[in-house]
Formats: structure tokens, sequence, C-alpha cells
């Protein structure tokens, strides 16, 4: 999103500037309001480009030094102020040339870099007041339509996003037709930060990363019990769906990656290392490597499919730069999976797995949408091929009574493909899944073959996907949904055990055993301190179940329980507290069951 409007800003090639509805219109037109005020307010900054972008916009000024919090007050303050003059913003055209030279006049070197790629012989202006800029629109008729607003923050970008240009300074902001939809925005901003999963992950001692390897996460015990939980969850799944579970190794012989393609396109991704004079890398991905398990005899049709999963460990060589807690990591590993079937066994594979992502996402409460990717100009593969594999997506699709966006062209050289995003509690999208059909990469770089009906070789269709992405990446996405408080079957610790005091510490320690024994993740906590303290703490900690032990529970064999979330307690015997847990973890449930009155 933001790289096509900046696309779309540098080339000027297109018919407009923005896109024609209403927010990205205002947003956009937002942007100039704040260039206005930034040069006024600095009149020695250079104005380079101010696109609209999802929920917001930017502008970019070359300035000398970062700009402050106050300096954002102040342009902030400055934009109402020419809101409320209720300047119209007026369209002008003008020679190419000319305009070069009037910007030339004005100091303005980014308009006219901008201005000397452009091919047109007449480009149109905006002029709101005294600011000018080389604009297509569309924008809002005049500043006064511009009422609710706000900067975010400010950081370094350079020129045309690349390290060889200036280094200027941006400002990030965000406008909004009506003040409740800025309010409930600027929530969800504070929300996300809150929810941040790298903040997350050390409070909640889930993971956290160390300089001696960038990119790769140290998983803590508890991040372990989320990893472990979600690798249970995927086997039971796949298991009963006739997946067989295979691991291939991590350091491979360059030899294969010049076979399946990887070598010539993907070497700049790839860590290398030499071993007795030969190259080897740390695997990319795992494709290549499933071929040998599928070519390790001959098949038949009678064989297909067959569904190969991996918990693949992979290592991409990210920049550091750009490296993100455990969104962007230079070491991952994927749920991944490559099925092997006939052309005309395509369809219900397919439908089978996007019934597998419904099940899944379900689980978590991810609302996923669909995007059908299909053939792009230049493709591997025959037209009756390509004709055959969209086909089956689109009925796929259908036969799942799903909606989904089209995007033509946009699937891989080798097979068209649907990528599936979900929407997270402050709904926010991330992409997740994706379903790849290939029909000649794998099959026919790597030589995959079965014995058809009539007797002769044929090539499989191999389908390459993932369903979480990586567990990195899915457990960042699962901890800043749930802001911490994960379902009782993943939450690291499922109850804790508090004695009131130490006297009642042997019969706590016995229900503790009693928990452990039925498999719950319990945590004793019996320090010598004030009760009140250690029930803030587990509250802290987000643990689902706190249960309270004294003199009356130790005689009646209950416990005094409380659901996260709750100010009320029930006194529970300890059979009962037992199996509603056993129940609600079984089930997978995403919401507390234990102990909720009704
Ligand atoms: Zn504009
Ligand atoms: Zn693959």
């Amino acid at each position: 999103m933001i790289n096509s409007e900046e696309d779309r800003h540098l080339k000027l090639a297109g018919e407009a500037d923005c896109a024609p509805e209403p927010l990205p219109t205002l947003r956009h037109s937002t942007a100039h309001l704040m260039a206005q005020a930034v040069t006024q307010i600095f009149p020695e900054v250079k104005v380079a480009i101010g696109p609209a972008i999802e929920d917001g916009f930017y502008y970019d000024f070359a300035k000398p030094a970062p700009f402050t919090p106050e300096n954002l007050e102040r342009i902030e303050a400055g934009m109402r102020e020419l809101a409320k003059q209720d300047l119209p913003f007026v369209r002008e055209e003008m020679a190419r040339d000319k305009a070069i030279r009037f910007f030339e006049e004005r100091g303005e070197p980014f308009k006219v870099e901008i201005l000397r790629g452009i091919d047109a012989p007449t480009v149109s202006f905006y002029r709101q007041g005294d600011f000018v800029d080389l604009c297509r629109g569309p924008h809002v008729a005049s500043t006064g339509a511009i009422r609710f607003f706000k900067l975010l923050s400010s950081s370094g970008a350079y020129w045309r996003g690349s390290e060889k240009n200036p280094m200027l300074q941006r400002i990030y902001g965000t406008a909004w037709l009506t003040k409740e939809e800025l309010d409930q925005y600027l929530w969800r901003l504070e929300e996300a930060k809150k929810r941040d999963h790298r903040k997350l992950g050390r409070e909640l001692d889930l993971f956290e990363f160390h300089d001696i390897s960038p990119g790769a996460a140290f998983w803590l015990p508890g991040g372990m019990v989320l990893v472990r939980e979600l690798e249970k969850f995927a086997r039971e799944s796949l298991d009963a769906r006739g997946y067989q579970e295979i691991s291939t190794p991590l350091l491979v012989n360059k030899k294969l990656w010049v076979q399946s393609g990887h070598w010539d396109h993907y070497q700049a991704n790839m860590f290398k290392l030499e071993v007795e004079e030969e190259i080897f890398s740390l695997k990319p991905m795992n494709c290549p490597e499933s071929t040998f398990v599928y070519r390790r005899t001959v098949r038949s049709y009678r064989d297909l499919p067959l569904r190969y999963s991996e918990m693949g460990r992979c290592h991409r060589n990210e920049r550091s730069g750009t490296l993100t807690g455990l969104i962007r990591v230079r070491q991952f590993t994927q749920d991944d999976a490559h099925i092997y079937c006939r052309p005309d066994q395509l369809q219900a594979e397919i439908t089978d797995l996007l019934d597998l992502v419904r099940e899944w996402y379900g689980t978590f409460g991810l609302r996923p949408s669909y995007r059908l990717s299909t053939r792009p100009p230049d493709k591997l593969g025959t037209e009756q091929q390509w004709d055959l594999a969209e086909e089956g997506l689109h009925e796929s699709l259908r036969a799942n009574g799903l909606a989904y966006d089209l995007d033509k062209g946009g699937g891989a050289f080798y097979g068209p493909k649907i990528d599936i995003d979900v929407e997270d509690t402050l709904a926010r999208q991330w992409q997740l899944a994706t379903i790849q059909v290939d029909l000649t990469m794998l099959p026919e770089r790597m030589e995959c073959e079965y014995i058809d009906t009539d007797g002769q070789p044929k090539r499989p269709v191999v389908i390459h996907r993932a369903i979480f992405g990586s567990y990195e990446r899915f457990i960042a996405i699962l901890t800043e949904h749930f802001a911490g408080a994960f379902p009782t079957w993943l939450a690291p610790v499922q109850a804790r055990l508090l004695p009131v005091s130490e006297k009642h510490a042997e019969y706590a320690k016995a229900v503790h055993a009693r928990l452990r024994a039925a498999g719950i993740r319990a945590h004793l906590d019996d320090r010598n301190e004030k009760l009140g303290y250690r029930i803030r703490e587990a509250q802290v900690h987000k643990v689902p179940y706190t249960l309270v032990v004294g003199e009356r529970e130790a005689q009646q064999d209950t416990a005094s329980l409380r659901p996260r979330g709750s100010d009320q307690s029930a006194v529970l015997p300890v059979d009962q507290i037992l199996a509603g847990l056993a129940a609600e973890i079984g089930s997978r449930s995403a919401t507390l069951t234990v102990g909720r009155s009704g």
C-alpha cells in the first residue's frame, strides 16, 4: 500500500495522485495542508512527496535536523489555523518546461527531479493560499473540509527509498471523515502499542532477542509452551487429514539450489558456507528437498495424493535494519506442506485446504479473507494446464461458499495461488496463509513423475501451502491479537495456586500435584508475600485461573477460583475444577468457561 502510493507519486504516470475515494482524497489533501504549514514555519525546508497511505498520509521534507515532538505540535496548530481560513484547492496547468523553471526558481530540487522524469507536455498544480504543489489531485474543495486529523510521528526516510539518496524527514499523520473514526483510530494505535509482541514477549517471559543472533528468537519456557501447543494442534489436525510428516536437512549442497533455480534467483537471501571445499547453504525454503522423499520410489496414480508436512526450519538473509521482533526474522519455522496430486485431484485438495484454513483460524477467532491470483504474462506451462488449475481454485472457493478478491495476473510464474489474510481484534490485516499451485517448478525442474493409468509417466501437480505461515510470525500475531491473555489451552501457565498463608501450604501442594497429574500447567505461588500482591501478579501475568486456598477450602477439598478478567470468585470442589479445566483445554475453547455463573 505504502509503496504503491509512493510509486504512483514518483511516476506520475496515472490519472490521479490518490484514489478518488473520499478517504484517500481527504488524506492526500491533509498532506498538502501539512506541507503548507511546514513551509510557513520552516521556510528553509525543501518539499518532496506526500501521498495518502493506509489510515493516513505522510510528507517528506529535506531538513538538516529531525522534527521534534514540539515541532509537530506547532505544525499541527498551524494546520488548524490554515484549515480555519477555508482556502480553496485551485487546479492550474503549466507546460512541463515552464514548471521545471518554476520549481528551480523556488529552489525545490525534488520537484524538479520528479518533473524531469515525467513524459508529458503539461503538468498540473494545486494551489491553496500561498502554497503550490505539483500534483494531479484529486483534493477536497477547500482546507475547511479537513477537520479530523492528527500528526503522529516523524522519522528519517531516504529519498525514493534508496540509501544512495539524501535522508529526508518524514512526518506521518492520520485524517478521518468523522471525529468518532479519528478517536477510534487513535485508540487502536494506543492499544497496538500496549499489545506490541516484543514488549509482551519480555513481560510475559515468552521470547527475547540478543545481538549475538540478530533476527532469531531465544524461546523462553513460556514461549516454548506456545510453540509446542501450536505444533500439537497442527499435528493432530494433519494426522486426521492424511498428512505424513517429514523432516529435511538444514544444510544443503549448492547443487540442489542450482537445479531448483534458487541459486539464480534467490542467492542473495541465502546464508552460504564452505564445507570441504564445496558450497553449502542453509535452506531458505523446504520445497526442493521434499521432492527427494517423493522421488525415492516409483509412484503410481494410485499412490496420489501424497501430503508431506514439515515443520521446516528455514534461514533467510534479511538485512539487519529490517528485522522486527518475530515478524521479520532470519530464522523461522514454517508449518509447511507439499501435496503431490494428479491434475484431476487438484480441486478436491484445494477444497480440503480451504476447510482446514477455516478450522484453524476459527480456533483463534481470526477472520480470514481470500484473494485468488491468476496467470501472469510470463509464465511456464500451457494455457490448458493453467485453465484447469485456475478453474479448480475458483470452484473450490465457491464450493466452500467463500467470497474472494481476484488479482488478475498476480500468480507466480509456475502456477496460480490463493493468499489468505486475517483480521485481528484491532481490525488489522495480516497476510498469513498461502496456497500455491505448482504446475511446473518442482514437477519439472526436480523431475517428479507418477505412472498413470495408461502406463505412461506423467508430472504430478504440487501444492505448496503454509497455514500459520511461520510459527514465529503467527505467535507474534496471536500475542497481539489476545494482548497476551491467551486462551487456557495455549496459556503458558493455566492456573496459579495461592495458599492464603503458610498454614495452608500443605493443602496447596496437594492440590498443585493433582492439577499437574491431570496435565494442567499449574504454578504454585507460596512465596511469603501478601495474598493481594500475589493475586495482582497472577493478573499481570494474565494467568487464566487463580485458585486461592485457605482454612475452609482445606477442610472441604475446595478452592476459591477466579477466572482472568473477573472480580468474582467461586468456591468449587477441586474435582469439579479439574474436570472443568480438562474440558475447556481439551476443546481448545477460546473463552474461559470454568467458574462462570450461568
Ligand atoms: Zn495533491
Ligand atoms: Zn514449497
